[in-house]
């Protein structure tokens, strides 16, 4: 190469340089604002995809319940027997037993199981699971009470027999496989309202860490056929299940009145459901660790088939407090109050025949009278006025009742 065919081409270069230099920063804005375009278009897109996933989610999810929407429900019926793995008789809410087919997915079935029946053909197409069945915890009051025996005022030969038949078998059993000896399965408490039965059932329940299922005797005889007797299976399952455990029966005498055959539907109805109570109380172990308790305020009327030996073969008498009763009771009950000049004893003097429930009203008054005058503490004045207005209230309780 030549000098001059060489000088030719280096001005050719830097020529070509600057032209490129001059070209790049012309196109430049241009760039900038295509980048720019670009980030917002990937980011609209990335937004619309969100989008398109949520609505194909919801899509998905009115789908689903379209379809559910479109199946047939399914019947709840009761198996009374299994033919065998492929065959039982069913017996649906209305009484109607039918014989039907079990489908090869379900579960063994037992008499008594519950299960799902197709609505057309009434055959089984699965058990229902009895810790998912939620009907007996409908009627019943399931609870870990924290009421401890210092609650309770008096009554010390009760809470001495009760800890014996309840508390000491849940706690030692050992000792009575020792000793050779069946507690109990159940007691029964009876005596005047508002004596403080419950409060003694939770008390146990509180200080044999058991759980407290407590149901009201007429809330288990049912509308429906059958219905109150399943409700009675279904509640000792459930207390097995939430051993130890103490169901408590208030009103026992709802159902187990002495039976009288006058032969309507309701009574046939209560009888059932009297008679499955006795056979699930037959049907638990001395020492299971299961206890029942019923409260009644009507020991005369009750059928004697529930307290026969190896049922609630145990009756303890809840009277009304004797004076030195009431004087504890009034000292539970005033333990948080702020009192000035008050003589406790004379209070309990005046009580005469008050239930412990009533004490508990008494005091809850009286405090009621101090906060009426602005004072912040309750005096004798105040014990004074609210035993007269508690006492003629419950003489015009038991007036309603004599002549209601
Ligand atoms: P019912 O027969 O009407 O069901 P009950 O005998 O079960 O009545 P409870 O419900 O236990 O009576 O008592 C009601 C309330 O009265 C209790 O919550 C408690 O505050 C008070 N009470 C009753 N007896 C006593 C007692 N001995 N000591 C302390 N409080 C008592």
């Amino acid at each position: 190469m030549t000098k001059e065919e060489a000088i030719k081409k280096i001005d050719f270069s830097e020529l070509e340089k600057q032209t490129t230099l001059d070209v790049e920063h012309s196109l430049l804005p241009t760039m900038k604002k295509l980048e720019e375009e670009n980030k917002l278009i990937s980011k609209t897109l990335q937004r619309m995809e969100e989008e398109r996933a949520m609505l194909r989610e919801l899509f998905n999810n009115a789908n689903t319940e379209l379809s559910n929407l479109r199946k047939p429900s399914l019947l709840v019926a009761d198996v009374v027997s299994v033919i065998d793995d492929s065959k039982a008789i069913i017996k649906l809410p209305n009484g109607n037993r039918f014989y039907c087919y079990i489908s090869k997915n379900t579960e063994k079935l037992q008499s008594g199981d519950s299960v799902f029946v197709d609505q057309k053909t009434l055959n089984v197409v699965e058990k229902i699971n009895l810790s998912n069945n939620l009907e007996a915890e409908k009627y019943v009051i399931i609870e870990k009470p924290r009421e401890s025996w210092k609650e309770i005022g008096g009554l010390k030969d009760e809470i001495r027999e009760i800890k014996e038949v309840i508390e000491l078998p849940l706690n030692k059993p050992e000792l009575f496989e020792k000793v050779g000896i069946q507690p109990p399965k159940g007691i029964l408490l009876h005596g005047p309202p508002g004596t403080g039965k419950t409060l003694l059932a939770k008390a146990v329940a509180c200080s044999t860490n058991a759980t407290f299922i407590q149901v009201v005797g007429s809330e288990l005889v049912q509308k429906f056929i059958g219905e109150g007797a399943k409700l009675v299976k279904d509640i000792f399952i459930l207390a097995r299940q939430k051993a130890p455990a103490i169901i408590f029966i208030d009103e026992i005498d709802a159902l187990a009145a002495t039976r009288m055959d006058t032969g309507t539907s309701g009574e046939r109805e209560v009888n059932r459901t009297f008679m499955q109570l006795l056979s699930e109380v037959d049907g638990f172990k001395h020492l299971d660790n299961v206890k029942l308790i019923g409260a009644t305020n009507r020991l005369d009327i009750l059928d004697p088939a529930i307290t026969r030996p190896g049922r609630l073969d145990r009756l303890i008498k809840i009277g009304l407090p004797c004076v030195e009763g009431r004087l504890e009771i009034l000292k539970v009950h005033t333990r948080r109050m702020n009192l000035q000049k008050v003589n406790l004893k004379k209070l309990a003097l005046k009580m005469e025949d008050f239930s412990g429930a009533e004490i508990r009203a008494v005091c809850t008054e009286a405090g009621f009278f101090a906060i009426r005058e602005n004072r912040d503490h309750v005096t004798q004045e105040d014990f004074l006025m609210a035993t007269e207005k508690i006492g003629i209230e419950g003489e015009e309780d038991s007036g309603i009742q004599l002549f209601g």
